[in-house]
């Protein structure tokens, strides 16, 4: 039986982790559970799935829920609370499903104790990607990916020599906006873009798609998990997002990982990892999915792409100032306070105005984030 801690269980991740482990009760025990502000949700997942500890990062919320539960399950509060449970309680897995770079300290607190990271939240590794993989491998800690396109690259490359590998292929849906012409781009809505053609996800990323920020996370998420350069990092625009991505070998082979575009999948692997378990997941149909297409991503249009790109080629700190810029704008635009076409132009200052370091430490990458943030929080 493998113990797992969900961080970020009330979110949409979160929730799909749980689908999954309440499908196999004989393998998976929840041992804690972590929400930011969602009390009603973690107290109906804490009387179904009986965790023995869970944190609220609000604290007064987290105050709340303590008074509420009496003595169901113990209750932490804050970011201490994040931390002291990745680092102290008793578990074998670590999903990161937190949105965000608030991902970062306590996933590295799990693999400061050599703990199988099953990450999802992708803003860990854009952020510190240098430093996680190099823990990893000082605490012998096996990062698994959730991010689809990741876990896809990652189940076909099992049983290969990584040697032999010419290139990754990530596919991108191309968000609702594909098709749309970027003169219009200033009228889009936040409910536009809100409205992803096929997957259903949290708000952050579901606008990080509609953008292709999305896709440029990804690509330095790949550059980590994967060990590759970005001349060896393709992204191609598939937009039935049934490959969710590929590994083309020295001898021109392609091997591709499809599926329906359902989260559930990526997780159950990254838990069951190396094993596979048999489920009852909707199988693909090819023939009534009928055609897949794919096209070249227009990085004119869509400007957060290319700015994921030179942030990659900078290096150092540039991949945690787009990132800061990114999750502050992307706030901004929720919020009715920036249109959607600021999104960019903010990022694009950030990274003009902000110095990069090259090899950060953690001290470093924090400041670097904390100094975005204030920059970009101050721009209109
Ligand atoms: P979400 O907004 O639905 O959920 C976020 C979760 O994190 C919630 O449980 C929330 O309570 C918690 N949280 C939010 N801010 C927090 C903070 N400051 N401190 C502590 N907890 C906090 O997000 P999501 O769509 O589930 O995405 C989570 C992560 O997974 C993101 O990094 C996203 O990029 C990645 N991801 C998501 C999907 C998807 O299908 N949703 C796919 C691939 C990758
Ligand atoms: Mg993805």
């Amino acid at each position: 039986m493998k113990k797992v801690l969900i961080l970020g269980s009330t979110g949409s991740i979160g929730k799909n982790t749980l689908n999954v482990i309440r499908d196999f009760p004989d393998k998976f025990e929840v041992a804690a559970l972590t929400s930011n502000t969602r009390i009603d949700l973690l107290e109906i997942q804490i009387d179904e799935f009986k965790p023995r500890i869970v944190v609220v990062r609000d604290e007064i919320l987290g105050k709340r829920l303590r008074d509420k539960i009496g003595n169901k399950c113990k209750v932490l509060t804050g970011n201490s609370g994040l931390l002291e449970v990745a680092a102290n309680f008793d578990y074998d897995i670590f999903v990161g499903a937190i949105v965000g770079s608030n991902g970062l300290a306590p996933t590295i607190e799990a693999i400061k104790r050599g703990k199988t990271i099953a990450l999802a939240n992708k803003e860990t590794l854009v952020v510190a990607g240098e430093l996680i993989t190099s823990l990893c491998e000082k605490y012998n800690s096996k990062l698994i990916p959730v991010d689809s396109e990741h876990s896809a690259i990652f189940q076909c490359l099992e049983g290969e020599n990584k040697a032999s590998v010419e290139k990754l292929i990530i596919t991108a849906s191309g968000g609702p906006f594909l098709n749309k012409n970027k003169n219009t781009f200033n009228e889009i809505t936040v409910e536009e873009a809100l409205n992803h053609p096929n997957w259903k996800m949290g708000n952050k990323i579901t606008i990080d798609s509609a953008t292709l920020m999305n896709k440029g996370l990804e690509v330095i998420e790949a550059r980590w998990l994967f060990g590759m350069t970005k001349d060896k990092i393709d992204v191609v625009v598939h937009p039935q997002s049934i490959i969710h991505s590929m590994v083309q070998f020295t001898d021109g082979s392609i091997k591709a990982q499809l599926g329906l575009p359902d989260m559930k999948l990526p997780i159950q692997y990254a838990l069951t990892y190396p094993e596979r378990c048999k489920n009852n997941f909707e199988r693909t149909n090819l023939p009534k999915i009928g055609n897949l297409s794919f096209f070249e991503p227009d990085i004119e249009k869509f400007e957060c792409l290319n700015l994921a790109y030179s942030a990659l080629d900078a290096g150092g700190t540039a991949p945690c100032i787009l990132n800061a810029a990114n999750e502050i704008a992307v706030d901004k635009f929720l919020s009715g306070k920036i249109k959607f076409t600021t999104i960019p132009s903010f990022i694009y200052k950030a990274l003009e105005k902000i110095e990069n370091h090259k090899s950060p430490d953690l001290v470093t990458i924090y400041e670097c984030d904390r100094l975005t943030r204030e920059f970009v929080s101050g721009l209109n």
